[in-house]
């Protein structure tokens, strides 16, 4: 199978051209040539455990990596979480399941896709004989999840720069404790925008690319969102037959790439209700949903950071289905957007919903969750605990563990949620490498640590 670009000016890439290259080089993003059928699938993959489905599943993208080697891949991505479903599906009411995606090394359901990446990096360090030097810039848990993909992995170097004093602490230590040889965690000080800014300049000097093989670790990989697929398909199995046809999938969102990954399934042809973006108080999904209006605002903090965005990255790809796979209209879009200009789209009449909530309601849903079904949410996941979809079954997708966010759910239910994996981590040494935030000094600091 080939990708193309949102943009329509790339060459098609195979799969393993597309996940090295991240981002497609006219500024677009990759998405199948085609979209397969999952119709005649879905009955058989019943009863595979889940690296097994997920192997099933990316060979139907992936189709130059033989199917025995997906297996091999996708038994070792998933091995490390500590829950044997590997993304359990837990019943709190007749009305509503949540899907527990934070099983794995750093507690939120980005580790799907990185732990994912890492080994695909691996495999191509493997077959180039060519040292890898991957990149990115985090708010907090992409860059985790990125260097626990990584850590360890022969003949790959990874860097990730992060706005100092802006991440929360235990992110920070999950940066920055590993141990880790191969890992760079690098303060720079000023925002998330100023480390992004950096990374940018870094891959705007192509002699430097090809020099140290450098790769972007980001949240646009195409391998992200068909990694992410597997879940949705995962939790629709699991559900009893007579509601999967009207499951509501509620999915706590700020860029587009969790709830994007389940409404490609339905266009392939898993046959769900609909899927509900669930935002917090930086909403500008849900006005789109429910107004069609998109405009980015200034990004306010809240309790739930890690969907503290107002630009959402992936949201050109389903812009690309909802312009009728134009790529000259994506580019249009895409560049009066990046003008700032607002736009205003026919409110999408699609299987989508919206619900936004406010930061003071975070920590009062938290209290609620807990004390209706004796149950511990993060407020990420909060955000999808209102507006429930009447008479029909929805599936909460759980982003993170309670455990990462310990001071608001501590307020919330009275006690303290612990993790061993984050206590271990609270006693280990602190090992960071700060930056000035100039891409200069950051290419020596790569040049020094081939
Ligand atoms: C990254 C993240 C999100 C938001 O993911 P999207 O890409 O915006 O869908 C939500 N919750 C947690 C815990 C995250 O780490």
């Amino acid at each position: 199978m080939f990708f193309i670009s949102t943009r329509g000016q790339t060459r098609p890439h195979t799969f393993c051209e597309a996940v090295e290259a991240g981002l497609a080089p006219d500024g677009g993003l990759f998405l199948p040539e085609n979209l397969p059928s999952l119709a005649g699938k879905l009955a058989g993959w019943e009863k595979l455990s889940y690296p097994e489905l997920a192997a099933e599943f990316l060979s139907l993208f992936g189709s130059e990596i033989p199917p025995d080697e997906w297996h091999e891949l996708t038994k070792e991505a998933y091995r490390r979480f500590d829950a044997p479903e590997v993304a359990p599906l837990k019943k709190l009411s007749d009305q509503i399941y949540v899907l527990e995606l934070w099983h794995g090394p750093t507690l939120a359901f980005k580790d799907f896709a990185l732990q994912l990446l890492g080994l695909l990096y691996k495999r191509q360090v493997r077959l180039s004989g060519k040292k890898l030097a991957v990149l990115g810039a985090t708010s907090g848990d992409t860059g985790s999840a990125a260097i626990h993909g990584c850590m360890g992995q022969e003949g790959i170097q990874i860097f990730i720069l992060y706005p100092h004093g802006r991440v929360a602490p235990l992110q920070e230590r999950q940066m920055a404790c590993t141990g880790a040889p191969n890992v760079f965690a690098i303060p720079v000080p000023g925002t998330f925008d100023d480390a992004q800014r950096v990374v940018k300049d870094c891959f705007g000097d192509q002699e430097f690319v090809r020099e140290v093989n450098l790769s972007a670790v980001n949240s646009i990989n195409i391998a992200r969102v068909l990694a992410q697929c597997v879940y949705y398909i995962w939790a629709w199995l699991r559900l009893p037959a007579e509601v999967r046809d009207t499951v509501e999938f509620v999915v706590p969102t700020g860029n587009f790439g969790n709830v994007l990954a389940g409404w490609l399934c339905q266009q392939m042809g898993m046959p769900c209700g609909s899927f509900r973006v669930a935002t917090n108080q930086n909403d500008i999904l849900h006005r789109f949903f429910s107004q069609g209006d998109y405009q980015q605002g200034e990004v306010k903090p809240s309790h739930a950071p890690s969907m503290d965005i107002q630009a959402a990255s992936n949201f050109e790809r389903y812009l690309y289905f909802m312009l009728g796979r134009d790529q000259g209209r994506v580019r249009e879009v895409m560049q009066r957007m990046k003008a700032g200009e607002r736009l205003a789209f026919p409110k999408p009449a699609s299987s989508f919903r919206s619900t936004r909530m406010d930061d003071e309601t975070i920590p009062q849903v938290i209290a609620q969750v807990w004390k209706d079904w004796s149950y511990v949410i993060d407020p990420h996941t909060a955000c999808a605990f209102t507006g429930m979809a009447e008479g029909r079954v929805s599936v909460v997708l759980s982003t993170a563990s309670p455990a990462k966010f310990p001071e608001v759910v501590q307020t919330a239910t009275g006690s303290e949620p612990v993790h061993p994996t984050l206590e271990d981590l609270k006693a280990r040494p602190l090992r960071t490498h700060p930056l000035p935030a100039e891409d200069k000094a950051v290419k020596d600091f790569i040049r020094a640590h081939p």
